[in-house]
């Protein structure tokens, strides 16, 4: 087995969200310590953690101490700095890697990578003013989300436009120097592909599920996607073809559109788990933090098979509120992140239901 990383050692997680706290609750269960380093005060993950570092992502003497206590890093949040990667891994491997980072951090530079390897995203033009996003949306027929190329999540900086002499608006609201153009796709549902890839190369997908969003924010995800067998084997082959070619170590959750001509074109990378898979944690024979765990420590990988079908429902904000009623609810498995604030907008918990 590849540079195997048994149970007793630390798993480093650059990050200390929720994404944070499920997966050191996974190392936990695999009999593994976690160390989160996060520059926020009080992070979620910090709790379910063996050991907590609250630094900037800049500060090279806390990044030492860091990697002195851990075994191997991997992150729940991929706007890392890639400076903080690269340094990291100079002690110790960082799974993924800043190579994964730099495509994954950059909208254009994502889409070029994925077009460059074959894989069919949405026509698209940079822009770095608003003479060019201008005449990008003139060139890709009238009809755009601008998006800034760095930084954005959620729909966070990003502008619809149905006409090129909106572009001035737009980029001032965009308030950026770099953005992209991104012909409107017409699309049927909104799907993704969580996969994972190990050390020594081998390659576990869970099966497609589809997303609905509500106010930009991820609202349901419904699994397996009501998609055909042959796009849900298309959209097995993308993202697999996707971790080999960024040479993946960990997980890559693959955003795809299902275009109403029935093209599968991919949307966007998140290199760790990911909202859209925390079904797996109720729903499958392993769970997207387990899988993350075992990718990155060199452990054969886990079963992805569904167990069932099932919608898992993100709380959201106020959301948070009915989760006395999940629990009187049969099939409704509750999780909560033990956020101190609710916000509107804030990931609260989940709730997955079994649909057995
Ligand atoms: P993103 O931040 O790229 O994941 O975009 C957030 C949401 O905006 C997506 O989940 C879609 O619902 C919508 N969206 C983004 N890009 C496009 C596009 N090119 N065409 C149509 N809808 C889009």
């Amino acid at each position: 087995m590849a540079e195997l990383i048994a149970p007793g050692a630390t798993i480093g997680i650059l990050g200390g969200g929720q994404l944070g706290r499920m997966l050191a609750i996974a190392a936990a269960e695999m009999g593994y310590h976690s160390h989160i380093y996060a520059p926020e005060a009080d992070p979620p993950a910090g709790e379910v953690a063996s050991a907590v570092t609250t630094e900037p992502y800049d500060n090279r003497g806390a990044l030492d101490a860091f990697a002195r206590t851990v075994d191997v890093v991997t992150l729940e949040f991929e706007n890392v700095p890639v400076e903080a990667a690269e340094y990291l891994a100079g002690q110790v491997p960082v799974r993924p890697g800043a190579n994964v980072l730099r495509i994954c951090q950059d909208r254009l530079a994502e889409k070029e990578f994925l077009n460059g390897i074959g894989v069919a995203t949405t026509r698209f033009h940079p822009a770095h003013s608003a003479e060019e996003l201008a005449r990008a949306t003139a060139g890709l027929g009238g009809a755009v989300i601008a998006k800034t190329a760095r930084l954005g999540y959620d729909g966070k900086g990003q502008v619809a436009l149905d006409d090129p002499a909106l572009a001035r608006d737009a980029w001032a609201t965009m308030n950026t120097q770099r953005a992209i153009a991104e012909e409107r796709v017409a699309f049927e549902m909104e799907l993704s592909v969580i996969c994972a890839r190990s050390v020594g190369g081998e390659i576990a997908c869970f099966v497609p599920v589809e997303n609905r969003h509500k106010h930009h924010i991820l609202d349901e995800t419904i699994v397996p996607a009501p998609i055909s067998p042959a796009q849900a084997q298309e959209a097995d082959a993308i993202a697999r073809r996707i971790a080999e070619a960024l040479e993946l170590v960990g997980l890559v959750a693959v955003e795809m559109f299902l275009a109403d001509d029935g093209r599968l074109l991919v949307n966007e990378l998140a290199p760790r788990p990911h909202n859209s898979g925390h079904w797996t944690l109720d729903a499958a024979a392993t769970s997207q933090f387990s899988q993350a765990v075992r990718a990155v420590c060199g452990l054969p990988l886990g079963d992805p098979s569904p167990l069932c079908h099932a919608v898992m429902k993100n709380l959201i904000g106020d959301e948070a509120e009915t989760w006395a009623d999940h629990l009187k609810t049969p099939g409704a498995c509750l999780h909560l992140y033990g956020k101190a604030e609710t916000r509107p907008g804030r990931k609260m918990g989940h709730v997955t239901y079994l649909q057995r």
